[in-house]
């Protein structure tokens, strides 16, 4: 019996990489994308891509080369900043950190590009997916087609539609959310916040998880994530649709910080953007179902802690090596990957866990170990 034809739902980073790994070993496959086009959505954030999983994926996907050509170089900077401005940590990207800087969307483009024509549908949203039995499944389109197949993925991030066939858990609000900000053209137009971010990474954190986190991107942007614990119900009361009302709100949160950290959040050239964040259960699993399988956040979507793309692209490279091994023999293939694949999103899941319910010195002291530790 030959390896069936994989229909993978979702082209994130996941399943691009899935799709990559799989073409290199022959094994031909077909990705269902929502979004209708590639440029449907602007990929924002930068992330640092790790030499113990995002790097290992893209070795496997042969893209080390082209990797090489989008890294954002002196980007692996980080600072950490007390809430007055003070700097407290302060790492300069010696170019031997581990953890090189890269733009998601110049990443996803890199996986685009390495496919052949026609690998990824896109405009086939999924709405839902059912058992036909002796692992056979059917897909149906918001569009209203349908597709069977003999190995289906979910590759489709925290809401998966392929998810319930395996499992009854949904992600649940996490009590923390992001309120994203841009600030363009900063070293002209916004010096001093240029100044306070660098040239990399910068963190201000406060007691309880609350604090400011910015990265420079690409062409002199500052993308910052504010963080702050609050119910869903606090932020309903805030009108985001009155960008400049809702930003001087979020600010008040941080009354007395530096001005050129308050900035970040008030001086925005884009409406502050609300991203409340929902987690699946630590060490979410289930029982082996013929024919399907997930990856990525449809599996182990957590927190934010750096780890959840380059996750997602391990799990899509070794997803694909343990079906090339197994040619002929999909169940083998699945049973390997989802052994290795349980503790490890619990291992790379539980990554800066503790970080979030500490006071101020303890979240300082907490970071300045985690970056020296990881090497960033
Ligand atoms: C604010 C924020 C910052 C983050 N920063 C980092 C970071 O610095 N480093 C890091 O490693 N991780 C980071 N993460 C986590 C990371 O973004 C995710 O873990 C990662 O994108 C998961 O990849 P994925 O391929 O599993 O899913 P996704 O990237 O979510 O991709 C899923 C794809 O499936 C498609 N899709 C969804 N539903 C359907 C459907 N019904 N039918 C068809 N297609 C569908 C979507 O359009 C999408 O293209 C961050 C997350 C957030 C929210």
């Amino acid at each position: 019996m030959n390896t069936p034809h994989i229909t993978i739902i979702g082209a994130g980073l996941g399943g691009l990489t899935l799709a990559r790994v799989l073409h290199i070993h022959r094994i031909p496959a077909t990705v269902y994308e929502a979004e209708p086009a590639p440029t449907a959505r602007a990929q924002g954030g930068i992330l640092d891509i790790h030499d113990y999983n995002g790097q290992l994926a893209i070795e496997a996907a042969g893209l080390m080369d082209q990797f090489r050509d989008i890294i954002l170089h002196g980007h692996q900077a980080m600072r950490i900043l007390a809430p007055d401005g003070t700097v407290l940590f302060d790492k300069a990207d010696d170019g031997n950190g581990g953890r090189p800087e890269v733009q998601r969307g110049d990443l996803r483009q890199m996986l685009l590009d390495s496919l052949p024509v026609g690998a990824v549908q896109w405009g086939r949203k999924v709405v839902s997916t059912r058992s036909l039995g002796e692992g056979h499944h059917e897909v149906i389109f918001a569009d209203g087609g349908t597709s069977t197949t003999s190995l289906l993925v979910g590759a489709d991030g925290a809401w998966s539609r392929v998810r319930p066939l395996l499992s009854d858990a949904t992600p649940e609000y996490t009590g923390m959310s992001y309120v994203e900000t841009y600030l363009f053209d900063v070293d002209t137009r916004h010096p001093a916040a240029a100044q306070a971010v660098g040239s990399g990474s910068m963190a201000a954190p406060a007691a309880g998880g609350k604090g400011i986190q910015a990265q420079r991107e690409k062409g002199g942007t500052i993308h910052t994530y504010v963080v702050l614990r609050e119910p869903q119900e606090w932020f309903d009361a805030i009108d985001f649709t009155d960008g400049a009302a809702a930003a001087a709100r979020i600010a008040k949160e941080f009354d007395g910080w530096a001005p050129e950290l308050t900035a970040l959040i008030t001086d925005g050239d884009v409406p502050p953007l609300l991203r409340p964040l929902f987690a699946l259960p630590l060490g979410h699993k289930w029982e082996r179902v013929p024919g399907v399988t997930l990856l990525g956040d449809a599996a182990h979507l957590l927190t934010p802690n750096g780890e959840g793309a380059n996750s997602a692209m391990y799990d899509g490279a070794e997803l694909a090596k343990a079906i090339a091994a197994h040619p002929g023999d999909i169940e083998a293939a699945l049973t390997q990957y989802e052994e290795a694949m349980f503790p490890r999103s619990a291992e790379f899941g539980s990554i800066g866990a503790e970080l979030h319910d500490l006071d101020d010195a303890d979240a300082v002291a907490g970071l300045i170990k985690l970056y020296t530790e990881s090497g960033n």
